[in-house]
């Protein structure tokens, strides 16, 4: 009979073959700050779009000084300037005296909202493919996995889909990356220079890509440096990378590498799916469901297999046949699915993948001269 630990079988392999990065999205910082000052005149001013909740009194919760007060001639009459507590958004304190003073009595309520908080943001965003998993050329979105659909060029650290790819080929490209229309290096030497001169200002894309050399080790004749690796994706996630960020959640939930952390591990994957990576989505789906949270799977399975990733479709027909996801659930995801798939297609990848089904046929060690 089948089983549900195959839902974690299904999961494509975390290697890739051609390598693709994106740095797109919402940054996933927590919110900034929620400051409310109250002029002179007593008009509200609010510096930050970041709203409160409107049920809080404009108070401190220590000490009660209203917002619309000022400050003693002595401290200077200045007005009352209230912070947010940051962690839960919920209580607001007129200095860090304050806070610290009001610490344990809001330590409890601060915490639950701040996890409800956490619980919102993960399920209501990354919602939509992200900006780095479309195509530059033709603006489609790339199938999922991106890297088994795409090309990768390390001039630019962009990737075309397979379909311009061959079509650029087929218009005497050449050996110039379809993007940016350089040519390619020609040693391993001049490639890395090309990702290090990257990397070495910043771009997320390249650091990504560095770790995956180190990582592993040799493509490039780098030496396997798993250390050098790890610090590479972390950087690259601080930067914004999802890749990094669903890197590392692989290596701290396996251990691979690294010392085994899962909460660490699940941290990177929550961060990625909240700008929208689907295979770390479907990651926290197998997470909820090894534990038994099927509801909880079911909401992070759906919306990786709304943004076309087969597994998270797969995992929920699985758990339709197991009795833990309703037919009507199913067939919504089904054709959540089949839409993203539509949206994926276009004649000149219908070729692509007709050209890759002939060479796949194709024996090896065939000569086609002969
Ligand atoms: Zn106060
Ligand atoms: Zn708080
Ligand atoms: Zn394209
Ligand atoms: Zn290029």
């Amino acid at each position: 009979m089948e089983s549900l630990s195959s839902i974690q079988v299904t999961a494509h392999s975390d290697q890739r073959t051609a390598h693709t990065s994106s740095t797109s999205g919402d940054n996933g910082r927590p919110p900034s700050l929620h400051y409310q000052i109250c002029n002179y005149n007593g008009i509200v001013d609010m510096t930050s779009t970041q709203s409160s909740p409107s049920n809080q009194a404009d108070v401190c919760a220590n000490c009660n000084v209203s917002a619309c007060a000022t400050l003693a001639a002595g401290d200077g009459g200045a007005v009352v300037l209230l912070k947010n507590c940051s962690a839960c958004l919920l209580a607001k304190y007129c200095s860090v005296d304050c806070q610290r003073a009001h610490r344990s009595k809001h330590k409890t309520a601060c915490k639950k909202r701040a996890a409800e908080q956490k619980e919102e943001r993960l399920y209501s965003q990354g919602l939509e493919r992200p900006e780095g998993d479309f195509c530059l050329i033709c603006a489609l979105p790339i199938p999922l996995p991106v890297d088994d659909h795409s090309v990768f060029n390390m001039c630019c650290m962009k990737k075309v889909c397979d379909g311009c790819a061959i079509a650029g080929q087929l218009r005497g490209m050449g050996d110039n990356c379809e993007f940016c229309r350089t040519p390619v290096p020609s040693d391993n030497e001049a490639a890395l220079a090309m990702v290090r001169k990257r990397a070495d200002v910043g771009d997320s894309d390249a650091l990504d890509y560095l770790g995956w050399e180190y990582f592993y080790g040799g493509e490039h004749g780098l030496e396997k440096d798993v250390q050098r690796a790890i610090e590479l994706w972390a950087e690259a996630a601080d930067l914004g990378s999802m890749e990094a960020h669903f890197q590392l959640g692989n290596k701290y939930c396996s251990g691979d590498g690294v010392e085994k952390d899962k909460a660490k591990g699940i941290f990177h994957w929550q961060e990625a799916a909240n700008k929208g990576h689907a295979q770390s989505r479907h990651k926290l789906g197998v997470v909820e469901s090894n534990a038994d949270n099927w509801n909880l799977a079911l909401k992070h399975f759906l919306i990786s297999a709304k943004m076309g990733y087969k597994c998270s479709l797969d995992a929920i027909r699985l758990m339709f046949a197991h009795g833990h996801a309703t037919k009507a659930q199913y067939a919504d995801a089904l054709k959540g699915y089949q839409d993203a798939f539509e949206e994926t297609k276009s004649p000149e990848r219908d070729f692509a993948r007709a050209v890759e089904a002939i060479r796949e046929k194709i024996p090896s060690g065939w000569d086609t001269h002969s």
